[in-house]
């Protein structure tokens, strides 16, 4: 059993016109540490996997485990980045990173969630960008902050839902060497929604293909470790 252990979920949503079969008796497993990358056309149901995953949707059939416990509502073990970083403009780069520490119950002082958030921006090359404004960031620079804040908590799961998707080709890359940066340095486990083959195969250690209508896992392929 993984970290992650989706066991035979099935999902429709019910619209106006009927059910709408998305997925249909999926099975994946990710291990502790594990990076899974999941690639399939547009509008095959990758983004209704990870809502499972972080217990904002149930499944009609199956289970969702993480780390040993059965999903059933959102988890604040999940940190997620998205294509579209939704940084709060009225807080600094620092502010928005410490957010999930501010909400998530634990007992770190102030200087201590102050000190794990610049230790983070430190990594992904963001120090001295701490007290600027979202908004005075570059593209790339405002994903790497949102990276710092989906990791600030250490969640088990660190869901990127397309994360560089609107980046050019040269920041985009950049980011992946800083994935590799992060990852040797901060333990987690994550699953990749992508639709570029060169990055899943860059970043992941396991590539799952999803297609069909409802989806099912059409390719499975594990990525020998080549190093970055
Ligand atoms: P992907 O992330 O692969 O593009 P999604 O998981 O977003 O796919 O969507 C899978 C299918 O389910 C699409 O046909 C989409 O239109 C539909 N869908 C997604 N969310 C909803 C919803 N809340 N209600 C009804 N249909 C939805
Ligand atoms: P993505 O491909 O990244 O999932 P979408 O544009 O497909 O993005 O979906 C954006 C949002 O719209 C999602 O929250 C999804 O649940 C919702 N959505 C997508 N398709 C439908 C639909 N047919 N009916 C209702 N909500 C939908």
């Amino acid at each position: 059993t993984g970290l992650i252990d989706i066991k035979g979920v099935t999902l429709a949503y019910r619209t106006d016109t009927g059910p709408l079969p998305v997925l249909d008796d999926l099975n994946i497993s990710v291990p502790e540490g594990g990076f899974c990358a999941v690639v399939g056309p547009s509008g095959c149901g990758k983004s209704t996997l990870t809502r499972l995953i972080a217990g904002l949707m149930r499944p009609d059939e199956g289970e969702v485990w993480l780390h040993g416990a059965r999903v059933t509502s959102p988890r604040a073990t999940v940190g997620m980045a998205f294509q579209n970083p939704v940084l709060l403009e009225w807080r600094t780069i620092l502010q928005n990173v410490i957010l999930p520490l501010e909400i998530v119950p634990n007992k770190q002082t102030k200087a201590q969630r102050e000190a794990r958030a610049r230790e983070l921006l430190a990594l992904v090359g963001l120090e001295g960008f701490e007290d600027k404004r979202p908004s005075e960031l570059s593209g790339g620079m405002r994903q790497r902050a949102s990276l710092c804040r989906a990791l600030v908590h250490k969640p088990d799961v660190l869901i990127l839902d397309e994360p560089f998707g609107a980046l050019d080709a040269f920041t985009r890359e950049d980011l992946w060497q800083t994935m590799h940066q992060l990852r040797a340095e901060e333990p987690f486990t994550s699953v990749l929604i992508t639709h570029d083959l060169r990055e899943s195969i860059f970043l992941a250690d396991e590539v799952i293909v999803l297609s069909g209508r409802p989806a099912t896992v059409q390719y499975r392929m594990a990525v020998p470790d080549t190093g970055p």
